[in-house]
């Protein structure tokens, strides 16, 4: 299964999403695979410790421009492997723009020859509805939106919505979404309000796990570690377990 961490913004909490995610998963004895699509390339530098040797052409910058198979490093973490991204990688979207041929295409043709070897592949998007977003949601089965509080999150939340159904009309008919998950929850009337909205505006497509603001979440990606390497006792890591279970183990319907 393939799944893309999106929003439109930054700051709202992919990469921490996607490396909780995957790591979490990877713990669980599930072979996974992390694409960092982030030009930023934040997730490749927690999860890869000799990150800023890796030359350019190791990275996912080879399969966009150059057409390469996919550079899959093993992570720090067992049972995770990483396509780390490249700074580069936030020059792509003029090269796309003007590219003839199928340019949406890039990444899903190399991850459909490797995609057998895991059981979840999880993309890391960058903060922009860019050719780089419409790459992963072209290859992902699913894609989560990553929603923190805030008054003015319903209209991003639209944006990246609109992309999504654009992105299954014209190249990818299967595309679900997974659902919207709020992070970054603080004790305050603003998100109690934001949160009491969105279930309002789109009831059971947001996540019943909520994500707490947690500091224990800093110290980790400063450590290069996982939440879970980390501390599996913090606020943050409880609250990622229960989503992994209410994504991928959820208990089975009484018959
Ligand atoms: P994005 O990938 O959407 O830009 P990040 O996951 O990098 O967002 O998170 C943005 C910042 O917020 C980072 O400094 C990260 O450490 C911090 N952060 C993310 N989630 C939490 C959380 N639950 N609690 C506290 N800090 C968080
Ligand atoms: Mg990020």
């Amino acid at each position: 299964m393939v799944i893309s961490i999106a929003s439109q913004k930054g700051g709202t909490g992919k990469t921490t999403t996607s490396i909780a995610l995957a790591a979490g998963l990877a713990h669980k004895g599930k072979k996974v695979l992390l694409i960092d699509i982030d030009s930023q390339a934040n997730s490749s530098k927690v999860l890869i410790h000799h990150y800023t040797n890796i030359d350019k052409d190791q990275t996912l910058y080879s399969t966009i421009l150059l057409r390469q198979p996919l550079a899959i490093h093993p992570s720090t973490v067992a049972n995770l492997d990483i396509v780390p991204s490249h700074i580069l990688l936030s020059n792509t979207d003029v090269e796309l723009t003007t590219a003839i041929d199928h340019r949406e295409e890039r990444l899903k043709r190399e991850l459909d020859t490797v995609k057998k070897n895991y059981d979840y592949v999880f993309i890391d998007c960058p903060p922009a509805l860019s050719w780089l977003t419409v790459n992963a949601f072209t290859v992902s089965d699913k894609v989560i939106i990553v929603v923190y509080p805030g008054y003015f999150e319903l209209d991003s939340i639209k944006q990246i919505s609109k992309t999504l159904v654009d992105v299954r009309t014209y190249f990818n008919p299967t595309l679900e979404l997974m659902g919207y998950l709020f992070t970054l929850s603080d004790p305050t009337l603003n998100t109690s309000t934001s949160l009491q909205i969105m279930r309002q505006t789109y009831t059971d497509q947001v996540m019943k796990t909520v994500i707490p603001r947690n500091t224990d979440i800093r110290d980790a990606h400063f450590n290069r570690q996982d939440i879970f390497s980390f501390n599996p006792q913090a606020k943050s890591a409880l609250a990622y377990d229960k989503l992994i279970h209410e994504l991928f183990f959820p208990p089975e319907e009484p018959v």
